[in-house]
C-alpha cells in the first residue's frame, strides 16, 4: 500500500463523525495532512495522532480529524497522505475574497453546484488573473525568507512578493522582467546554503499554526479609530492589540463586529465568520459588496477578505479557519499594512476543539473544554501584535458567547487572561436597546491609551459610576431621598450614557465618531460634569424642581441626539459647545 503511485496511503478502519483511524504502512508525520477518497470525493483531513504497531515499525495506526462532512465514509476507503501540515496560500488576490473555511473561494463553489457539497474544492486564489510583477532584485543578490523579491499591484496596495519563511539564506539564479504574470507561472529560482534550487511563484504555501515571525515586536500604542464612541473614549483599542467581546445571545456581538468592519480606520481587515447563522454571513457578502471603505471611498470589498465558516458547515473546520485567518493577518502585517482580524465566535471555535478532544477521549477541564484551552487561546491572541521592523500591525477582536451570558465560564475567562481590552456586552442594555450594549462600568478594563486623556477618561467613568450609585438609591428608597445636586449628577450621567455611549449602528451619520468629532463631544462632556448647574427653584417643592430638572435634561438629550444625527458642516458641529454653555447657565435659549 505505501508506494501506490509513490504516494503515502493508508485505509480507513474507523469512523466516529469528525474523527478517523487508518491503517498506513511505511511512515506518517504528525500534524500533516491527508485526504480521504470517498464517493469519488476526496475529504480533508489531518493527523491527529500515531500510534506505532509493535510488531512491524513500519506499519501502524494513525488518527485523523477530517474537516468535511463524512456521510458516505467506509470502512477500508483509501487515504493518501501529503506530508505538508494544514497550510494556507498567500500571495496576491487574497483581497476582496471570501473562502469557506478551509480557502475554498465561495463563489466558485457556487459555481460548481446550488448547494455546498463535502469534497468540493477550487483552487484559493484566482489562477487565472494577471498581475503586473516589478522585480526588486538581480541575479546573484543573497535573499532570505520573508524578503521581497518584487512586487505587484493589488488594488491600492504595493503587495510585496515574498520568499517563502521556511526558506534560510538563497542566492538568486534567475528572475523574470517586468510583465504580466498568473500565480501559477514561475517569477524566480533561488539556491539554498546546500545547493538546493526552490521555483518561486507570486504565491507560497504557509503552514497555519506556526506564526509568521515578527521583524520588531513592539508594544501597541496608537489607538485605532473605530467610529464606536464608547470604545474610543473609554476603552480604545491599540493597532496591534487584542480585544475579547463577549456577551449573550442577541447582544450585539455580530453588529459590533459589521460596524467595527465598516468604520474601523485600518488597511485590511480580515472576518472569520465562525460557526454563527449561515444567514448572517449572506448577509455580510451582500452588504458588503455595496458599501464603501471610509478611508478610501472604494468598494469595502476592496480591503476585505471573509473566511465563512457558518453553523451548517462541519465542525471541525472552524479549528482550521481561525487559523487560517490569522496567518492571513500576519502575513499582511509582514507587508507593513495595518490589519484588524474579527473572529465571531472563538466560543464556536472552542467547542471544535472540545468536540474533538471529548472524541479523542482527552481527560476533559472545566466544562468539557480541553484542559490547555487557556494556552491554545493565549496562543491565538498571541499572534497579533505591531511589529516596528514592518510597520505593519495585527489587531484581533474576537467575540465570545457564553452559555446564559455567564462570564464565568472558561472561554470567557481565559480570553480576559490573554486580551489587552474587554468589551463586556450587558444582558440589561442590551434589553433596554440601549446599543452597543458595552458595559462601561463593568468590563471596560483597557491597557491601550485613547483619543482622550485618561484624567478625562476617569472623570467620565466616575460620572457614570456615581450616576449609577444614584440610580440604585432612586429605585430601592425613593427619588424623595436623593439631594438635588445628586440628582443633577444623575441626570449628567444619564445624558452621558444617551448621547455618547449610546449609537446607532444603523444610523448613516450616528454610527461613526471620528476622533476630531470625539473631542467636540469630549469637551462637551467635560464641561458638563465640571460645572455645578443652579436650577432656580423659585420657591418650588422639592418634587417640582426635580421634574423641572428632568424636563430640562430630557429636552438636551433630545436635541443632543438629533445633534449626534444630523450635525454634519462645521456651524452645525459648532451648536453643541453653545447649547451646553446655555445649559449648563440655564438661561432661556433657542437653538
Ligand atoms: P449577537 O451577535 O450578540 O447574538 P447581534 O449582533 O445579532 O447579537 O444583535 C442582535 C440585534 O440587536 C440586532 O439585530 C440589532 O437589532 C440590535 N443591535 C445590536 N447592536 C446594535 C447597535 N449598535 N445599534 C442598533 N441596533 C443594534
Ligand atoms: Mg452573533
Amino acid at each position: 500500500m505505501t508506494t501506490l503511485n509513490n504516494k503515502r496511503t493508508g485505509k480507513l478502519i474507523s469512523i466516529q463523525d469528525s474523527l478517523v483511524k487508518a491503517h498506513f504502512l511505511g511512515h506518517v508525520i504528525m500534524g500533516e495532512t491527508a485526504e480521504i477518497f470517498v464517493d469519488g470525493k476526496l475529504l480533508q483531513a489531518e493527523v491527529l495522532q500515531i500510534f506505532p504497531d509493535p510488531t512491524n515499525s513500519d506499519a501502524g495506526i494513525v488518527e485523523m480529524q477530517v474537516f468535511e462532512d463524512l456521510t458516505g465514509a467506509r470502512i477500508g476507503d483509501p487515504v493518501e497522505f501529503h506530508g505538508e501540515p494544514l497550510s494556507v496560500l498567500l500571495g496576491p488576490g487574497l483581497l476582496t475574497s471570501i473562502w469557506d473555511g478551509l480557502q475554498n473561494p465561495l463563489y466558485k463553489l457556487g459555481e460548481q453546484d446550488a448547494y455546498l457539497k463535502p469534497g468540493m474544492h477550487a483552487p484559493a486564489l484566482d489562477e487565472e488573473k494577471l498581475w503586473d510583477f516589478t522585480p526588486d532584485v538581480q541575479v546573484g543578490d543573497e535573499v532570505r525568507g520573508g524578503d521581497a523579491i518584487g512586487y505587484v499591484i493589488e488594488g491600492r496596495f504595493d503587495h510585496k512578493i515574498l520568499v517563502p519563511f521556511n526558506l534560510g539564506k538563497c542566492r538568486v539564479e534567475s528572475i523574470i522582467q517586468k510583465s504580466r504574470v498568473n500565480i501559477t507561472g514561475q517569477v524566480a529560482v533561488v539556491i539554498d546554503a546546500h545547493n538546493k534550487t526552490h521555483e518561486l511563484k507570486l504565491v507560497f504555501l504557509q503552514p497555519v499554526k506556526s506564526p509568521i515571525p515578527f521583524k520588531e515586536r513592539t508594544i501597541p500604542n496608537k489607538a485605532i479609530s473605530t467610529g464606536v464612541r464608547v470604545i474610543d473614549l473609554l476603552a480604545p483599542v491599540g493597532y496591534g492589540g487584542t480585544i475579547g467581546n463577549p456577551g449573550p445571545f442577541g447582544a450585539g456581538k455580530t453588529v459590533m463586529q459589521h460596524t467595527l468592519c465598516k468604520h474601523a480606520l485600518a488597511d485590511i481587515i480580515i472576518m472569520a465568520a465562525c460557526g454563527e447563522r449561515a444567514g448572517e454571513a449572506v448577509e455580510v457578502f451582500k452588504d458588503f459588496a455595496k458599501l464603501k471603505d471610509p478611508s478610501t471611498g472604494e468598494n469595502l470589498m476592496n480591503r476585505m477578505c471573509i473566511f465563512g465558516n457558518t453553523s451548517s458547515m462541519p465542525v471541525a473546520a472552524r479549528e482550521a479557519s481561525v487559523y487560517i485567518a490569522l496567518t492571513v493577518g500576519e502575513y499582511y502585517r509582514y507587508q507593513g499594512y495595518n490589519v484588524i482580524l474579527l473572529a465571531d465566535s472563538t466560543s464556536r471555535w472552542a467547542q471544535a476543539l472540545r468536540e474533538r478532544s471529548g472524541r479523542q477521549g482527552d481527560i476533559p477541564g472545566p466544562e468539557a473544554f480541553p484542559m490547555d484551552i487557556p494556552d491554545q487561546i493565549k496562543g491565538m491572541y498571541q499572534r497579533a501584535g505591531v511589529d516596528s521592523g514592518t510597520g505593519g500591525s495585527l489587531s484581533f477582536i474576537g467575540t465570545v458567547s457564553p452559555a446564559g451570558g455567564n462570564f464565568q465560564e472558561p472561554v470567557t475567562q481565559a480570553t480576559m487572561d490573554a486580551t489587552g481590552g474587554f468589551w463586556g456586552l450587558s444582558q440589561d442594555r442590551a434589553d433596554a436597546k440601549k446599543y452597543p450594549a458595552i458595559d462601561p462600568l463593568a468590563y471596560t478594563g483597557s491597557v491601550y491609551d485613547g483619543f482622550i486623556s485618561w484624567k478625562d477618561r476617569r472623570k467620565i467613568l466616575g460620572t457614570l459610576e456615581e450616576a449609577n450609585g444614584i440610580d440604585q438609591t432612586i429605585s430601592t428608597i425613593g427619588l424623595k431621598k436623593v439631594p438635588v445636586d445628586k440628582y443633577v449628577l444623575y441626570q449628567k450621567g444619564q445624558t452621558i450614557d444617551f448621547c455618547i455611549l449610546q449609537q446607532d449602528a444603523f444610523h448613516e451619520m450616528d454610527a461613526c465618531t471620528r476622533p476630531d468629532r470625539l473631542a467636540i463631544l469630549n469637551e462637551a462632556v467635560q464641561k458638563l460634569i465640571d460645572t455645578p448647574i443652579n436650577f432656580s427653584s423659585n420657591g418650588m417643592e422639592d418634587e417640582e424642581l426635580k421634574e423641572l430638572i428632568k424636563t430640562r435634561f430630557d429636552e438636551l438629550r433630545q436635541w443632543w441626539k438629533d445633534w449626534n444625527s444630523s450635525a454634519g458642516n462645521e456651524e452645525q458641529i459648532a451648536t453643541l459647545g453653545k447649547k451646553i454653555e446655555q445649559f449648563i447657565s440655564q438661561e432661556e435659549y433657542a437653538l
